[in-house]
């Protein structure tokens, strides 16, 4: 189950609050897309929430779990990193089974999760490459398969596509809304682009300075905008 919750969650680095008091629920299954222009506070809110930033104050519940002081390894999350994450040097079958080694997993039970993972994100035939001998989009799906294999409670992507061209960036959109309707898992998705967001999202979550002006549909925020701000930033072209 993948609810979270933020409840007056501030973030400073230094004397700098980046993340004034922000309260914020994620229901389970939900598709949830940040946006917002660049230095808005994205990535630290998402960071926050898989644990590789300490909040400032404030409280963090996952699963109706207090999660603020638990380590990333113990919130049963996944963060899908931009795919120059992978390993160079091993295959995509190694790079899949990584965390699972990490963790413990008997290799029987990493074999069939990797299979699995790899059905799902049509990777069946690119097990025994190296990242170096897929396309871009390939390798963004062996990132999430990456993720997939732990079978977390959430999601957690930041900006994954902004590495890709225009046309694998649309195609890479549409395969992670589809595997949002197979799997059904929470995602966070973080993005500077309206398009992805207002195309992807079952709820969007709009930044400015760290502080959320709107939390609504694509719809709802498309028809009724709260400010300036959401209209402009919303109703902006590419
Ligand atoms: P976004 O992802 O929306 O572009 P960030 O969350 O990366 O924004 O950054 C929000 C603000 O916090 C920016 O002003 C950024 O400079 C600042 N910031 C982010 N990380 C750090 C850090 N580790 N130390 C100091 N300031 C940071
Ligand atoms: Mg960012």
């Amino acid at each position: 189950m993948g609810r979270i919750t933020l409840d007056k969650v501030t973030k400073a680095f230094g004397e700098v609050e980046v993340i004034p008091p922000l309260d914020l629920t994620i229901d389970d299954g939900e598709f949830v897309v940040f946006v917002g222009p660049s230095g808005c506070g994205k990535s630290t809110l998402l960071r926050l929430i898989a644990g590789l930033e300490d909040v400032s104050s404030g409280e963090i519940r996952i699963d109706k779990q207090p999660a603020t002081h638990l380590p990333p390894a113990k919130r049963g999350l996944a963060m899908v990193f931009q795919s120059y994450a992978l390993y160079p040097h091993m295959s995509v079958r190694k790079n899949i089974a990584f965390p699972m080694k990490m963790a413990g997993i008997p290799e029987a039970e990493q074999n069939r999760k990797i299979e699995d993972a790899a059905r799902v994100l049509n990777l069946t035939d690119y097990l025994d490459r190296r990242p170096g001998q897929l396309s871009g989009g390939q390798r963004q799906r062996v990132a999430i398969g990456r993720a997939i294999v732990r079978e977390p409670a959430a999601f957690l992507f930041d900006e994954p596509l902004s590495n890709l061209d225009a046309a694998l960036r649309v195609g890479m959109r549409l395969e992670i809304s589809e595997l949002h309707e197979r799997l059904k898992t929470t995602m966070i998705y973080v993005t500077h682009d309206q398009v992805e967001a207002m195309t992807m999202a079952d709820k969007i979550v709009v930044l400015q300075k760290g502080v959320i002006e709107q939390v609504g549909s694509p719809l709802e925020l498309y028809n009724a905008p709260r400010n300036i701000f959401v209209a402009g930033f919303i109703g902006s072209p590419k």
